[in-house]
């Protein structure tokens, strides 16, 4: 037996505000970071996990995981570990911290990352990457995993458990040519909105010649703008096809006037063109903008919302997010769903960190549930992959399989304690200088 004996949590945060890396119509100067989480066992054994966040506020984060770390700490690991399902339940649906959420927000978030640092000691131990793990899992350890509270109007177990068997067929052929061929990327690093056009140019032919299969330009911040960026990339790299992302800047009206403006320059897909939120916002949208298609799901708290998208007909495409929602067992629930209503997942990958742990369930879904890859991609953008102790490879426009055991969460000790906020060298070294550290961040926007 093994016992969990330290649950360490750090602020760790990025100055990527000065370079607007990341901007959009809303989020106009994050600072990426991590709400970071290291459980440790009395054997020695480290399960790692964060959350992301866009700077302020990281702190409430890292707070509510040490909360939440108080109900795993001293217990048999172990118990934890190999029953998944039970770990999360406990955390998720604790009688009294449920008044908090119930399953969305910082709550949800900091149990995610406890949920997700468990996987990453299970995944240590079998030593494997967490895809794998997921993949050579048999379909009731999957659907034994999954919390089907309040999603069983569109998802048993049983329906889970048939998906599942009918991926098993041909499986062990789709993880050899995962190992060999990867999974396709597209790329959002040409988009950003605070960048100039002469670097949204450069960076699409450049993103262009990498092979990557498609390119995403944020909008939403001025009309005219927009088309001019929308020409400019068009004109640049005319075969990538270009998707459209307003982050939730729109009401439902304004987005449809808004998307059909931009509809001559034919977008792959808008996404989130409104509050997450408002399921029949999107329903309203996705039939306004036909047949431009719709995509939302980064800032989906958990399984009940997107259940609700998909019953809607609302969305085209599904992105889930790595660290948003309750965890591994949630994203494996919002998987089966996606499967259900045959809604392609093509996951949400800006922040420090994200790609790196969000690339599992792409390749879990192609290995283990759709079988496809047809139509699907997994975001990628370009930054803070060094301070991984597995970075993100992408080759040929494709992710390249993850092979180090684990969830891909583990940030570098040198890179954590450097960016610790707010006195980690790097941050004492900068100084004043980033949009988190300006103490009267409002009063310059009023
Ligand atoms: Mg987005």
């Amino acid at each position: 037996m093994s016992v969990v004996v330290s649950i360490v949590t750090q602020d760790v945060r990025f100055p990527t505000s000065l370079e607007l890396d990341g901007s959009d119509a809303v989020n106009v100067d994050p600072d990426y970071s991590a709400a970071y989480v290291t459980i440790g066992l009395d054997t020695g054994e480290e399960g790692h996990a964060f959350v992301f966040t866009a700077g302020r506020g990281n702190d409430i984060v890292t707070h509510a995981i040490d909360v939440y770390g108080q109900l795993l700490f001293g217990r048999n690991a172990d118990e934890l570990i190999y029953d998944l399902g039970a770990a999360s339940k406990r955390l998720i649906h604790d009688s009294q911290m449920r008044w908090l959420g119930p399953e969305k927000g910082v709550t949800q978030m900091a149990c995610g990352a406890l949920v997700n640092a468990l996987w990453d000691l299970r995944a240590r131990r079998e030593g494997k990457p967490l895809w794998l793990l997921l993949s050579e899992l048999a379909p009731e350890e999957i659907v034994d995993v999954i919390d089907f509270t309040h999603i069983g109007n569109a998802l048993t177990p049983e329906l889970a458990l048939d998906i599942l068997r009918r991926g098993e067929a041909g499986k062990a052929d789709r993880i050899a040519s995962l190992k060999t061929d990867g999974y396709p990327a597209y790329t959002t690093s040409p988009g950003w909105l605070g960048y100039s056009d002469e670097k949204l140019v450069r960076l699409s032919r450049a993103a262009a010649d990498a092979g990557f299969s498609m390119i995403k330009l944020k909008v939403g911040g001025n009309i005219d703008a927009d088309r001019r960026r929308l020409a400019l990339m068009r004109r640049e790299v005319p075969g990538t096809p270009v998707a459209i992302d307003a982050n939730q800047r729109w009401e439902v009206d304004e987005a449809v006037n808004w998307v059909n403006q931009l509809a001559e320059f034919e977008p792959y897909w808008i996404e989130e063109p409104t509050s997450t939120d408002d399921i029949l916002g999107h329903a309203a949208i996705r039939k306004g903008v036909s047949p431009i298609r719709v995509a939302t799901g980064e800032a989906v708290a958990n399984r009940i919302i997107f259940k609700q998208l998909l019953q809607a007909d609302a969305i085209d495409f599904l992105q889930l997010d790595a660290t948003r929602v309750g965890g591994i067992n949630e994203n494996l629930a919002t998987l089966l769903l996606a499967a259900r209503f045959d809604v392609p997942v093509c996951p949400h990958a800006g922040g420090v960190g994200l790609c790196e742990v969000v690339q599992h369930f792409s390749f879990f879904d192609y290995a283990a549930i759709t079988g496809t890859q047809e139509g699907r991609f997994i975001e990628y953008v370009e930054h803070l992959h060094e301070h991984f102790a597995e970075p993100v490879r992408v080759t040929n426009g494709r992710y390249v399989a993850p092979v180090r055991p684990g969830i891909g969460a583990e940030m570098l000790t040198a890179s954590r304690e450097k960016w610790t906020f707010p006195s980690g060298s790097g941050w004492l070294e900068i100084g004043d200088s980033a949009s988190i550290t300006d103490p009267y961040p409002m009063a310059a926007k009023v």
